[in-house]
């Protein structure tokens, strides 16, 4: 039986793998292993790509959000909106500068964060939002900076899992006051090991930023704020620059994946695209109604990434993950457990019930591979399992 993983490094293709040795032997034989040119090459790169002013390397995603929070500088006693449905990095960011996460449902038909729950959620308290891109499909960026602007807050994007994602014909990351990416080795664009990158045009808060990377200082052993180690390794931005110029053949290919995938559950007749469509426009809540057992994604706004293809299945999505484990299909269920049901979240309210479709999400959503690599054989085999599986699951029913 031949497994099928989420994501297999051993098949990236050879020239990329040659420019990944040459950036290392390049990084070997410089010696400078902590920031220089390596790193403001990347960054400049970078900031051409998304098209912004500024991008300043950082450790991780994690750290991106962290400190883009910090040089605002948001803390004890601010209030920040992120959605429930999503990686718990986004609100443990908020709560580890002393603020507090306040926790918004998603929008039923695009999983991001639904400008109408923001606005439920404003208080005099309010510094900023932070939408996430979840799975590379942008977020309402339009209604969001709307609702940003009216109340004079921040809005700081989540752009972790949506590199080279774009909409309103502008690449995510590059629109709010700042935009946070992350290199981990899933993401569209994988690092070797952790980094990430903080977006912005603002020329001020670049400069902050790039000091409070290292330790708050502009010059050498003068500190003007409490910041930290959180510098990009030059080796790891020499991989990514070696990287870079394949993200968009990847991100077609991840595309072609996701049609695949679609072309091929509608034909099994025993899926349908999810009847929930985006609401983050301001639409009128209808109840749709559920034809089918197997739901797919729908692309909702602009260019989605396919970092992860979600399908639902409602139904017994664990037993389903169980099965394809067994044929050796590898899958993952982003997020089991929403923000507001977390351990270190629960002295903040977080009701089972109080976010109906983060809670909906987190029992039905099922993660497919997706990576660039994947053949169409594959893909047909997922398929065929899972339609297997569900209908069998039908006859029970
Ligand atoms: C991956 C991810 C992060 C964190 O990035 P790291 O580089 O792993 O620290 C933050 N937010 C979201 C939505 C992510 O998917």
């Amino acid at each position: 039986m031949r497994r099928i993983p989420l994501l297999d490094f051993g098949r990236i293709p050879a020239e990329e793998r040659g420019r990944l040795e040459d950036a290392f032997g390049r990084v070997l034989k410089s010696g400078q292993f902590i920031l220089g040119a390596e790193v403001a090459a990347f960054e400049k790169e970078c900031a051409e790509f998304l098209g912004v002013a500024h991008a300043i390397g950082v450790s991780s995603g994690t750290d991106a959000l962290l400190l883009s929070l910090e040089s605002l500088e948001i803390g004890p006693g601010d209030e920040v909106i992120c959605p429930s449905y999503t990686f718990f990095a986004t609100a443990g960011s908020i709560a580890r500068t002393g603020a507090k996460p306040i926790f918004a449902d998603s929008c039923p038909g695009c999983w991001n964060l639904a400008p109408q729950e923001v606005r439920r959620k404003l208080t005099a308290k309010t510094r900023a939002i932070i939408p996430v891109h979840l799975f590379g499909q942008p977020a309402a960026m339009k209604n969001l900076l709307a609702v940003g602007q009216e109340a004079g807050l921040a809005v700081i994007e989540d752009a972790a899992q949506a590199f080279g994602a774009s909409s309103d014909g502008r690449k995510v990351g590059g629109r709010g006051l700042l935009g946070c990416f992350s290199f981990f080795p899933t993401k569209n664009l994988g690092a070797l090991g952790d980094a990430g990158l903080i977006a912005t045009q603002d020329g001020a808060l670049a400069e902050r930023i790039r000091a409070l990377r290292v330790h708050g200082s502009r010059v050498k052993y003068r500190h003007e704020w409490i910041g930290g180690n959180f510098r990009i390794d030059a080796l790891q931005a020499a991989f990514l620059r070696a990287r870079l110029p394949s993200v968009e053949a990847g991100l077609e290919m991840r595309r072609r994946n996701a049609a695949l995938y679609e072309e091929a559950f509608l034909a099994s007749g025993i899926a349908a695209l999810s009847p929930e469509t985006c609401r983050c426009q301001g639409e009128e809540r209808v109840t749709p109604k559920f034809t089918s057992q197997l739901l797919l994604p729908r692309n909702s706004r602009g260019e989605h990434t396919w970092n992860q293809y979600v399908i639902r299945y409602p139904t017994d999505r664990d037993g389903l993950r169980r099965f394809l484990s067994e044929e050796g299909v590898q899958t993952e269920v982003y997020y089991p457990l929403p923000l507001h049901q977390q351990p270190c979240f629960l002295d903040r309210g977080g009701a089972a019930g109080e976010f109906p479709v983060a809670e909906r999400l987190a029992r039905e959503t099922l993660a497919l591979p997706i990576f660039p690599g994947l053949s169409s054989g594959e893909i047909e085999r997922v398929v065929d399992l899972i339609v297997r599986f569900a209908s069998q699951k039908g006859k029970e029913a």
